[in-house]
């Protein structure tokens, strides 16, 4: 049975400095008497500056207990800025971070993906702290909830995959008592625990996945994504001068754009909502009375061209050594090493002697191990600095737009989505 809970997820710029946090806790006055549970991101870009320990840690060229030690100090700042008599949740601040500065004194025999969590994962931690203390001072009662303790995963370190039954359970369990005190109930988006109860994230941007768990598990009534731009738009307005906002949009529709790419939801929150038929905003923090963009079952729209662009593309031209045919076997044995270096495939295309695809460069290292492997066995020409270009429900005035000054190097085209993997002609050959 659906239940009056509603979840909310803040991102990171919401709660990027001061200003922000007061804007989130005069958005949340508004809802005083719902049931709500928040989930929230880690500050601005402390995500990537975490990233950056975590390099530091494992390159030893510069000393990764210093930057911890400067992101410490930014969040201590902005806590001051919100609540003068602070002394608490410093304590707070300096408690949580604490085990990763004990990590950080020796080397660990654990791998990369492993120490990357536990230094990642400081971001969620520290942001709700903060988010509910400041909360807390506006008296907004609140009750701060350790997302570790609900959200279960195996294994996987930095992309945990979700034990939906262990998670279920906790859950219902312990969040649902918690929503019926008065308050809200306060968490942290892309955090879990793994099997072996240990810190692990569920890969970047995860904190809107963290939402739709939560309303999945929690039979929520409806689910809100706040954000700094009005609604889902046809394209990103920092590449675009013109872009509309989309005011509908089906479950359908926004997975195939989140999983071409487009950045406004992570691409695993759809289903679980869907699932359950449970309706998603997206709304603008700064236009909070703004009607944003729903999301649900039976959209029956006229789509505006959406154009989806993705940077840091390469396309790996895998050929046989012998020149026989690329066969069924080969493909599998492809696929087989793209798995196991977590490579997701954009595009591909099938030729006689070749195969081509198109992927993201996630992570570089894992890459450059994927080629390898596969040059042992494969004739492999790599071609980077591509970008992926995604339009849904193309015209043609479109297309041509966006080949301008391109080399188009694979191209695909379905009802209603073409994909074109594309190289940028050198500025001095344009016409
Ligand atoms: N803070 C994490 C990231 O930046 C998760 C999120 O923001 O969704 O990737
Ligand atoms: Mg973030």
């Amino acid at each position: 049975m659906r239940k009056n809970i509603k979840v909310f997820k803040f991102g990171g710029a919401s709660v990027k400095d001061a200003e922000a946090i007061r804007n989130v806790a005069n958005i949340l006055k508004g809802y005083k008497k719902e049931q709500l549970l928040i989930v929230v991101s880690a500050m601005g870009k402390s995500t990537n500056a975490l990233e950056k320990v975590v390099h530091a840690f494992f390159d030893k060229k510069e000393d990764s207990k210093d930057i911890l030690k400067e992101i410490q100090n930014q969040h201590i700042a902005i806590s001051k800025e919100l609540i003068v008599e602070n002394a608490q949740l410093e304590k707070e601040i300096s408690k949580i971070i604490a085990p990763v500065n004990r990590l950080l004194q020796k080397e660990s025999d654990r791998g990369y993906d492993f120490i990357y969590d536990q230094i990642v994962s400081l971001g969620e931690l520290l942001s709700t702290k903060i988010v509910s203390a400041f909360l807390s001072k506006e008296k907004l009662t609140n009750h701060w909830l350790d997302a570790r303790k609900i959200i279960k995963t195996d294994n996987t370190y930095r992309e945990g995959n979700v034990n939906w039954e262990s998670t279920q359970r906790n859950i219902s369990r312990n969040v649902n008592a918690l929503l019926k005190k008065s308050g809200f109930v306060i968490t942290q988006g892309f955090i879990g625990s793994s099997e072996e109860k240990a810190t692990i994230t569920l890969g970047r941007e995860g904190s809107d996945f963290t939402a739709a768990i939560f309303s999945y598990c929690l039979d929520a009534e409806s689910m809100s994504i706040w954000k700094d731009v009005p609604g889902i738009l046809t394209g990103d307005p920092r590449l675009f001068k013109k872009v509309e906002k989309i005011d509908r949009l089906s479950y359908k529709e926004a997975i195939e754009m989140t999983y071409y790419g487009a950045k406004v939801i992570h691409p695993k929150t759809i289903k679980p909502l869907q699932n359950k038929s449970i309706p998603m905003y997206v709304k603008s923090f700064v236009d909070p009375g703004g009607e944003g963009t729903f999301i649900g079952a039976d959209v029956d729209a006229f789509y505006p061209p959406v154009v989806v662009v993705e940077r840091e593309q390469v396309m790996l031209q895998i050929s046989t050594k012998d020149f026989s045919f690329v066969a069924e076997h080969h493909l599998s044995f492809i696929f087989k090493l793209f798995t196991k270096y977590r490579t997701k495939v954009n595009m591909m295309q099938n030729m006689a002697i070749s195969f081509s695809v198109c992927v993201t460069i996630k992570d570089l290292e894992r890459l450059t191990k994927l080629i390898n492997e596969l040059k042992e066995t494969f004739n492999v020409v790599v071609e980077k600095d591509l970008e992926l270009i995604t339009i849904r429900h193309y015209h043609k005035s479109v297309i041509e737009q966006m080949k301008k000054h391109k080399i188009v190097m694979l191209e695909e085209r379905i009802r209603h989505t073409i994909q074109m993997v594309m190289k940028d002609v050198p500025k001095m050959e344009r016409k």
